[in-house]
Parts: structure tokens; sequence; C-alpha cells
């Protein structure tokens, strides 16, 4: 099944974004758990929750593919910091036990010049103090543009990360296109390739979702810049590859374009229209 969206403004609640998922043709979505850029959380009204599971139910959705705060930073060297990352981690996995058996992604953090290593082991701390082995939610570490001191910048730190963890069965991870590219892998000419090195660094089993934005810089930048599809670097045809790929043709797609609700839209009919798998 094709499953696709992208990210919607949670601030109308849960059934709302289950409604304009709908108008736009998708049957999956991201939503921020909380205010990207702050931290405050909603409380969560049981009854909008009922009616997106319902919507959800009734419309065949994939797996939805939640985001945590840009905020939140397990590796900072900041005590405080980490205390928030923390808790934010540790009560938007307990919210998203409201809407069982979906994904929550976060960005792995930064290391803020403590080094690779150093953030690696606070990342890791954190999530074996977050994660239970009965939640039903899985947490997605994503791959990383390699911006200033960003971990998650190759395969290699996100599976050291996995390989610290109590319970590696709860994680998975999120790739996302132009952070990959950004990230110096040439999905535009060898998407084979960087697939064959995920899986002989962290094994395909891992990967759970995909984010895919184009990029508006070439292979190897580590900008972190997102473009339209089609309009960036990678170009349309490195996605409909992507879309169509035995190995990732049934992942939940998330766009995170710079668009309006009508560009999005018209970006899901694109990939639709080129959907073979
Ligand atoms: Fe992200
Ligand atoms: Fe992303
Ligand atoms: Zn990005």
């Amino acid at each position: 099944m094709f499953t696709i969206g992208c990210h919607l403004s949670a601030s109308k609640g849960f059934t709302n974004m289950g409604k304009e998922a709908l108008s736009i043709g998708a049957n999956t979505f991201a939503f921020f758990t909380r205010n990207p850029r702050g931290g405050s959380a909603k409380a969560i009204d049981d009854a909008d929750i009922e009616g997106l599971i319902k919507i959800m139910e009734e419309n065949n959705f994939g797996k939805l593919v939640a985001h945590a705060p840009y905020t939140v930073n397990p590796a900072s060297d900041k005590e405080q910091t980490r205390e928030f990352a923390r808790m934010c981690l540790r009560e938007d996995i307990e919210r998203m036990e409201k809407l069982p058996g979906n994904y929550y992604n976060f960005h792995p953090g930064s290391h803020v010049g403590q080094g690779a290593e150093k953030g690696i082991d606070l990342i890791a701390e954190i999530l074996n103090d977050v994660i239970s082995p009965d939640q039903t939610t899985i947490v997605l570490l994503e791959t990383m543009a390699g911006k200033g001191s960003e971990i998650g910048r190759n395969f290699e730190e996100i599976k050291a990360i996995i390989d610290k963890l109590d319970h590696p069965e709860k994680v998975g991870v999120c790739l996302d296109s132009c952070h990959v590219s950004d990230g110096g892998y040439d999905i535009i000419n060898d998407l084979d390739g960087m697939l064959e090195e995920f899986d002989r660094i962290i094994g395909l089993d891992k990967l759970k979702a995909m984010h895919i934005n184009d990029s508006m810089n070439p292979a190897g930048a580590h900008k972190d810049r997102h473009q339209k599809i089609g309009e960036g670097h990678l170009g349309l045809e490195t996605f409909v590859n992507i879309i169509n790929h035995p190995v990732l043709k049934d992942l939940p797609f998330i766009l995170e374009t710079p668009n309006e609700m009508d560009g999005y839209a018209k970006e899901i009919a694109l990939l639709k229209e080129n959907y073979r798998a």
C-alpha cells in the first residue's frame, strides 16, 4: 500500500488532522507532539483521539510519524537541556500510547563540541531511561544532514546509539532523503548502494519510515535546506525511484517540503501518479 502524507498542524486537534489528511489525499501524516520551537504540550482530549482513530480505521491509514520538537537535544552539554529532552521524550511517548502502535521520530541531537562519542552516550542514556519494554510506540532516530555537530550524520552514528539501548526493539530509523543526500550519500545515482550500506551497518529491518524532501543543495553539503519535490538537487526521478523501490515502497512517506496545503495536495497527487509498486 502506498502510504503518503505530510506535516500537519496539530493546533486544531487530532480529529482535525485526520480530516485534513483526507482532504489532500493523504493516508498518514506527521505532526509535532508539542510546540516545535518551545515545548509546551496541550492536554489530550480522548474524544478527539477517538475521532482520529475512527478516521484512520475507516480510511486504511498507515502508521503515523509524529515528530518531537526541535528543541529536544539529549546530547547537550547543559544538564537543563538534557532534562528537558528527557521530560519531553518520556511524556510524548506516554501521549503517543493513546494512538497505539505508531511512530515517534526525533532528531538524535547535537553534541555541541563534546564529540560524537560523548553525544551518543548521552542520547542512549536518556533513551534507556524513557523507553519501556511494554510500550507500543516505536521511537525513530532520524538520519541527519550533519549540520554543525549533529549526531546521526551517518549510519554508523545511528547504529552506535542503537547498540547501547536496553530495548532496541522499540527503536527504528526514519530516513530523510534531504538529510541523507546532504550527509553525502548518493541517492540520486546509487539508491541501491545507499540501501546496501544501511543494511550492512544498521540493518534494513530497522528502517521504518521516510521523510521525502528534495534538497536545495548538492550531495554532501551538510546544509539541511528542504526543497519541493522535483525542484531541488534530487529531482523527481529520485523520488520515483524511492517510492517504487522494493525495500521502501511500503514505508510511510512523509513530505516536509516548503508548501501550504494545496502544494502538499499536488505533491501527493504527483507521487501517486508515479507509484507503480
Ligand atoms: Fe526532522
Ligand atoms: Fe526530516
Ligand atoms: Zn531537515
